[in-house]
């Protein structure tokens, strides 16, 4: 699909039911809608286990924390504009809404002392953190002010940061793949002229170098002036149906949070040494990941996360019986089905394209007698009757496979 043909988030959002931006909840903190919900969770699902399977340990933290944990963050002291002004419960005990998860991270990493044996450590978590942004500039979900952030922090010894980056890489493309996400260009993120940044050179110049070694052989361009206050980065850029650019995935060195939370790991030799942190992101927010899908694919999800994967319509009231034990059959299987038993079956046939829901099943007479059903394609393909046993097991191989085409390969 061309960027140009490609239709704003926003309408989709609202014609298919996926969240909602009520003016009495606040600007910038949409509702997410069950449709919504059924494909954010599946697609969140699928980035927890492709972390688990890639070494990384989950975690749950909380989205607010005290005054000076973001004070020792530095958050407080380079972030402030863009977070939420602090909540008073007494003259000594003030909380911020978190503007990043990093500092609970590195709680995580010194809840006990650290071998190196250990490292990389690799701590995940889809998590909220807000931002204060303003209300001129936030619209769907592509800017919001409740984020939750597929979020990660490696602690690494020095050595393995290259091999730690590739790794990651090859997480991001994996992803993307499943996603659907094309990328419109990879950025390295370096310093530039002015004092925003913290660290000391040796350690910029160090950690600029290691990212660009693990950018060997892919195309990219670099970005002064661009870089975190606390590191170098590597951004994974989309472009959205306005044509504005965005970053969807990012690796980010920090040699900072590990000096400013005293961070240590007792090396092979006996000694104490300081890991270095990488903060990564996947696929960035759900929100901004989803305002992306949503137009990408124009509303119409890859079958695997689809809010609903198989609607069954009786064709008329003799097999509603059927079609309800079917949908049962392939909720039972692990898949979003729904009957839709009411209506003439071309405005049923219909709606089901409007919801661009990717599997519909028509039951007549002759397929309720049988156990059949006859599978219609969101793409318009259809196919014979097949016994309904057959039919979930399509669906559901396309699902596992997490294919973007409608048929099983071969
Ligand atoms: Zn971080």
């Amino acid at each position: 699909m061309k960027e140009s043909d490609m239709i704003d988030h926003r309408r989709l959002g609202r014609d298919l039911e996926l969240f909602v931006s009520d003016p009495l909840a606040g600007a910038g903190l949409p509702i997410w809608l069950p449709a919504g919900a059924a494909a954010r969770h599946a697609v969140e699902e699928y980035v927890r286990e492709l972390e688990r399977r890639a070494g990384y340990r989950h975690v749950y933290s909380p989205p607010l924390g005290k005054r000076e944990l973001f004070e020792l963050s530095g958050h407080l002291g380079y972030f402030a504009d863009d977070m939420f002004p602090p909540m008073r419960l007494s003259a000594d005990d003030e909380f911020v809404l978190r503007p990043a998860l990093c500092p609970h991270h590195a709680l995580v990493f010194r809840a006990r002392g650290r071998s190196y044996r250990e490292l990389p450590l690799r701590v995940a978590e889809i998590g909220g953190m807000y931002r204060a942004e303003r209300s001129g500039v936030l619209g769907g979900l592509s800017r919001v002010r409740a984020i939750s952030l597929n979020d990660a922090h490696n602690f690494c010894a020095l050595e393995q940061v290259g091999d730690e980056v590739r790794e990651i890489l090859r997480l991001i493309r994996e992803a993307h793949a499943a996603l659907g996400v094309r990328p419109a260009g990879f950025r390295l993120s370096l310093r530039g002229p002015g004092e925003k940044y913290v660290g000391d050179d040796a350690d910029w110049a160090r950690a600029e170098e290691l990212l660009r070694a693990a950018l060997d052989g892919v195309d990219y361009h670099e970005g002064p002036g661009e870089a975190a206050f606390y590191g170098p980065k590597i951004d994974i850029q989309i472009v959205d149906a306005a044509g504005r650019e965005s970053t969807i995935s990012t690796i980010q060195l920090d040699f900072d949070k590990p000096e400013r939370f005293d961070l240590s790991y007792t090396d092979a030799d006996g000694r104490r040494k300081r890991p270095v942190m990488v903060h990564r992101s996947l696929v960035g927010s759900m929100e901004r990941l989803f305002a992306y899908l949503i137009e990408v694919h124009g509303g119409a999800f890859p079958a695997w996360y689809a809010p609903v994967q198989l609607v069954l319509l009786p064709v008329d009231d003799g097999q509603a019986g059927a079609a309800f034990e079917l949908a049962r059959r392939a909720e039972a299987a692990g898949l979003r089905a729904e009957v839709e038993p009411a209506g003439s079956l071309g405005a049923r046939i219909r709606d089901a394209a409007r919801r661009k829901v990717p599997y519909v099943g028509v039951i007549g007479r002759r397929e309720a007698a049988d156990g059949s059903v006859a599978l219609r394609l969101r793409d318009g393909r259809g196919l014979d009757p097949m016994p309904a046993a057959e039919a979930l097991g399509l669906v559901g191989a396309v699902v596992a496979a997490r294919s973007a085409d409608l048929l099983p390969p071969g």
